[in-house]
């Protein structure tokens, strides 16, 4: 544990050199915010606000990390806001310099904001961009829903296009930022191009994200298989999307080949522990006696097809 924190122009080459080649022009790096016009496929124009964050530390439960928000010149009897004017997207980044991991908050839903707001990220999200995976951790605010994104520099490339097509991309409404000159909240960060859109590693990645995100509110979080439903946070519960014919062996992403599962049936699908009848849905469970189907919700269907893929190239009994 450690409060050392690194110089805004040392925070600053390291997003450069983690962006590498896809950076084309960069303002100052001794001023915040940083303004960088990037290569297309990213979003052409970012002005980035970046921060320290700093591991745990008494006052809060042990697992989450933090960033301090002040906007440039803000003193601290004042309320801070980014600059969103003039169509650059605004970038919220924090980075951990022990694990080397970039953090990704949406600016947009922090439009405005007292000296030093602290702003929270948790440690399994850090953990994943460290074992090289973007990590995704949904928090409830007053201003809306807000997905972190955290990466490690590999991965940084991929983070902002993700982060592009998360952001809420508008101030929600009723607020207002101080250095708003021309807010356009019909302009979506989903304008910036993302080509093509059949083939991009990454859309497939931000649509399965959407489908997988929708179909786990339908099951309110609950394992087809189980019913269980585990817990993120405080607030926030806890499911994972599973594909019964996985992506990598041509499956589609498409809520007729996902299944909503806690983190042990999910293991257990994986590892092939699990058949389940095309026709009942009575589940074939290698170790578990229980007599159940996968339940299924109005609006979900499963094709009976990717359960016998499964039952015939996944499972291993
Ligand atoms: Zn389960």
């Amino acid at each position: 544990m450690s409060t050392d924190t690194l110089p805004k122009e040392q925070l600053h080459q390291k997003l450069l050199s983690a962006l590498d080649d896809a950076v084309v022009d960069y303002s100052d790096t001794s001023q915040k915010p940083l303004e960088i016009t990037l290569d297309h496929p990213l979003p052409p124009k970012v002005r980035v606000y970046m921060y320290n964050v700093t591991s745990p530390e008494g006052d809060r439960p042990d697992d989450e990390y933090k960033a301090q928000l002040i906007a440039p010149g803000q003193d601290s009897d004042e309320r801070g806001s980014f600059d969103f004017s003039d169509d650059w997207l605004v970038l919220l980044i924090g980075y951990e310099q022990y694990d080397e991991v970039f953090v990704l908050w949406d600016g947009y839903l922090h439009p405005n904001f007292s000296f030093s707001k602290t702003v929270y990220v948790k440690q399994w999200a850090i953990r994943k961009a460290v074992r090289g995976e973007l990590g995704e951790q949904t928090r409830n605010l007053q201003t809306g829903e807000e997905v972190v994104i955290t990466a490690n520099s590999e991965n940084l490339n991929e983070a902002i296009r993700l982060r592009t097509s998360l952001s809420s991309s508008s101030l929600p409404e009723g607020t207002e930022a101080a250095g708003v000159s021309n807010p356009d909240p019909e302009k979506k960060a989903t304008d910036y191009n993302i080509p093509d859109k059949r083939t991009s590693e990454i859309t497939r990645k931000i649509r399965n994200t959407i489908i997988v995100n929708n179909l786990k509110q339908r099951y309110n979080y609950r394992c087809q298989v189980c019913g269980d439903r585990r817990k993120q946070s405080r607030e926030n519960y806890y499911a994972e999307g599973h594909h019964l014919k996985p992506l990598s062996e041509g499956g589609p992403d498409d809520i007729r080949n996902i299944i909503i599962l806690c983190p042990n049936h999910h293991a257990d699908f994986d590892f092939g522990m699990v058949k389940v009848d095309p026709n009942s849905l009575e589940i074939d469970h290698y170790y578990e006696d229980k007599k159940r189907e996968i339940e299924l919700r109005p609006g979900h269907e499963i094709n009976p097809g990717f359960l016998e893929y499964n039952n015939a190239h996944i499972a291993e009994f």
